[in-house]
């Protein structure tokens, strides 16, 4: 079916703006773009899809999701045990098996994911990209992120065991940055930084302040959005009031 010319026609179309949903309703797409919403819509020569009985809606946004580990779900089980060697769940599976990904393994999984986010009627991911590796991995994800169709916003961060006393790898990240428009899917596609915060790693130590700081100037200097995992010990310390000073 062509989506140069396609009519979704008798859904139930939430508009999600002033006019209010239509029962009813037909949307008339055209060369990817919405080019008509109402009832009725004559359109001749359009492949129709009958969404009678249906929902008709914008595609959802994702707003924090860690797409590069999703081949390891099935392997963590449901424990929520704390980081450590052979103690299984989350986080100590992703900390073990991370630190082996190639950057094959993160475009695999980060297909999948969005083969998964598709699926469940999500258009926009916010891929808080926090097992790279090197310049390879993120280029990886990007290419599967490119070539799945989804908008999303790809955050730059850290790797699965990242030293605390060392820096995120603010040089690839300016990388990516200066040779956006090859990445960005013609705007498709958006940088930020996915900031490791003032914990880092390893919540029982902290990142010295000195680093963090040049990681949050580097990300201002190239005009990227910073996001961070806003809880644990380090957010009880004052992480937000620290990065937002
Ligand atoms: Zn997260």
């Amino acid at each position: 079916m062509s989506h140069q010319n396609m009519l979704i026609r008798g859904g139930y179309v939430l508009t999600m703006d002033a006019a209010g949903d239509i029962p009813g309703g037909d949307v008339h797409l055209r060369d990817g773009v919405i080019a008509a919403v109402g009832r009725n819509l004559d359109v001749p020569g359009a492949d129709v899809v009958d969404a009678a009985g249906k929902i008709v809606a914008p595609g959802l946004v994702d707003t924090h999701w860690h797409l590069w580990n999703t081949l390891l779900r099935g392997m963590s089980d449901g424990r929520p045990t704390p980081a450590g060697p052979g103690r299984g769940g989350y986080f100590a599976t992703c900390a073990e098996l991370g630190g082996h990904f190639l950057p094959g393994d993160s475009y695999a999984a980060t297909r999948l994911a969005a083969a998964e986010a598709t699926d469940a009627g999500i258009t926009t991911v916010h891929d808080w990209s926090h097992n790279i590796r090197g310049l390879d991995w993120a280029e990886a994800s990007l290419r599967a992120l490119r070539e799945s169709g989804l908008r999303a916003r790809f955050s730059f961060g850290y790797q699965a065991g990242h030293p605390n006393a060392r820096l995120m790898a603010l040089d690839d990240l300016a990388r990516l940055a200066a040779a956006w428009p090859d990445y960005g899917a013609d705007g498709r596609i958006r940088l930020g930084m996915a900031w490791r915060g003032t914990g880092g790693s390893n919540p029982a130590m902290r990142v010295a302040p000195a680093l963090y700081r040049e990681e949050i100037a580097a990300a201002r200097s190239l005009g990227l959005p910073v996001s961070v995992h806003a809880c644990g010990p380090a957010a009880a310390a004052g992480q937000v009031a620290t990065y937002a000073d």
